[in-house]
This record gives structure tokens, C-alpha cells and sequence, in this order.
């Protein structure tokens, strides 16, 4: 069965029920990973697990680990996978991931995905990972992340080019004052694009060769791109 837009928005209420288990949304800086996660979130009732987020959190609570993340992260670089990797093994530890979860900006590096591959190997019940990876063109990458505002109160996104707030620079639900993240930057996009290049393309390739993986166009609306990850998602579920 596959989905229009229209009808993802009432997806949850629908008679589809296959349970999701560990979904992987890869694709380059500013490809929509974030904002497709948070749409998944809703249709399936499972964790978005963010990388960034976490590390942002980490860093804003000044952690040690965000104290070593900190620097790396405005500078467009990865963190060390050993940091990752064990801050993503806590998370999985949480309850919530039972019925699945969707790992939003990991694996970032063929090491991590090994570490993740062995992982759930090693849990005979868990449900192999499905790998979705999303694509759109270069120049609408830079826009999506140079235009790109978050609230910091209640985490929404928009853009400044391509989903407005209705008033510029503020929220329109908590009427916050909206950010630019740090690493959004033009410059910086550079710094994370040549290591999206060097070390997130092969996995990529990683799991196209393992079956389990779709290949998503990300241009389009919001629920339209959703509809196509849920399509992919069942199919590869099947
Ligand atoms: P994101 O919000 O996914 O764009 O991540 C922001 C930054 O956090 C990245 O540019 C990296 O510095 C760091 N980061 C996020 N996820 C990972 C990961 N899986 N491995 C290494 N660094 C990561």
C-alpha cells in the first residue's frame, strides 16, 4: 500500500500497523533529516534519536563530553565515533525504543555503522535496520541550511525562504525569538559537506549494498516527502 500526502496526515489512524524497528534517515546536512524524523515521530509514535541534538544538549549543559564535542561541532568537523557511539548506547537503552526509533544523523561513519550493525546483531529479536536516504540538489541544500531558523523554546524549524514564520524572526507558536544554529553558516556548511563526502557517503553505500535501503526524493512538501518514506519504509518491512 503506499500514501498521498493527504493521506499521511492521518496515517496513525489508519489500519496499517507494521512495526517500524530501527529506521535510518541518511543523506547530506540540510537534506530534511530532521524534519522528516519529527514527521515519523507522529505517524509511528516512535523516538526520533538525534545526534546533533543530543550533542547540542550535551554542549549546552557543558558535559564533559559536550566540552570535547563543543569545538569540533562549529567547526563543521564529526566527534570522535567513540563518543557517539556510546552516547547513542545509552539512548537505546531507553524504553521508548522498544517498538523502534528513528536515528537521525547516525551512523555518520562506516565504524559507527559496524558498531550499530554488531549491536543489533547481537540482539537476536531486534528487527534489522531499514536505511532511507534522502536526496535533494546541491543549491537547494545551501538554501534549506542558510535559510534555516530554529525555536529554542519548543524546537520548531522553519526557513526563512522556503517555510516563513509569520512574523520574520519569531516563532508562531511560542513567539520566541528564532536562532540560526552556529554550524549553519555558509563556511561551515563547506566543512560539513566535505565530511558528509568523506565519511557518510560510504555509508550510504554501506547499506545499499546490505538490501533493507530506498533511495527518497526529498524536494517537495513536507507530508509529500513523509508519504514517500512511509511507502519505502512498508515496503521494506514486507
Ligand atoms: P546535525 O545536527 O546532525 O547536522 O549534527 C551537527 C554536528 O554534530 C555535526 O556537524 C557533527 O559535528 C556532530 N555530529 C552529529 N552526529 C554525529 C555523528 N553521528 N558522528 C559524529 N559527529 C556527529
Amino acid at each position: 500500500m503506499s500514501f498521498s500526502a493527504t493521506q499521511v496526515e492521518s496515517y496513525s489512524d489508519t489500519a496499517v500497523h507494521i512495526v517500524p524497528g530501527p529506521i535510518l534517515l541518511l543523506g547530506a546536512p540540510g537534506v530534511g533529516k530532521g524534519t522528516q524524523a519529527k514527521e515519523l515521530v507522529k505517524i509511528w509514535s516512535i523516538p526520533q534519536i538525534s545526534t546533533g541534538d543530543l550533542l547540542r544538549s550535551h554542549v549546552a549543559q557543558g558535559t564533559e563530553l559536550g566540552k570535547a564535542a563543543g569545538a569540533l561541532m562549529q567547526q563543521g568537523e564529526l566527534v570522535p565515533d567513540s563518543l557517539v557511539n556510546e552516547m547513542v548506547a545509552r539512548r537505546l537503552q531507553e524504553p521508548d525504543t522498544a517498538r523502534g526509533y528513528i536515528l537521525d544523523g547516525f551512523p555518520r561513519t562506516l565504524p559507527q555503522a559496524h558498531w550499530l550493525d554488531a549491536r543489533l546483531a547481537a540482539q537476536p529479536d531486534a528487527l534489522p535496520v531499514v536505511a532511507v536516504s534522502l536526496h535533494v540538489d546541491y543549491n537547494q541544500l545551501i538554501r534549506r541550511i542558510t535559510g534555516r531558523r530554529n525555536c529554542p523554546v519548543c524546537q520548531r524549524i522553519y526557513n526563512i525562504y522556503l517555510n516563513p514564520p509569520r512574523t520574520a524572526g519569531f516563532c508562531d507558536v511560542e513567539g520566541a525569538a528564532l536562532a540560526q544554529r552556529a554550524d549553519d553558516r555558509e563556511e561551515v556548511f563547506a566543512e560539513r559537506m566535505r565530511a558528509y563526502n568523506a565519511q557518510t557517503a560510504p555509508v550510504v553505500e554501506h547499506y545499499r549494498t546490505q538490501g533493507r535501503f530506498a533511495e527518497v526524493d526529498g524536494d517537495g512538501a513536507i507530508a509529500a516527502v513523509a508519504a514517500r518514506i512511509v511507502t519505502a519504509v512498508e515496503r521494506l518491512r514486507s
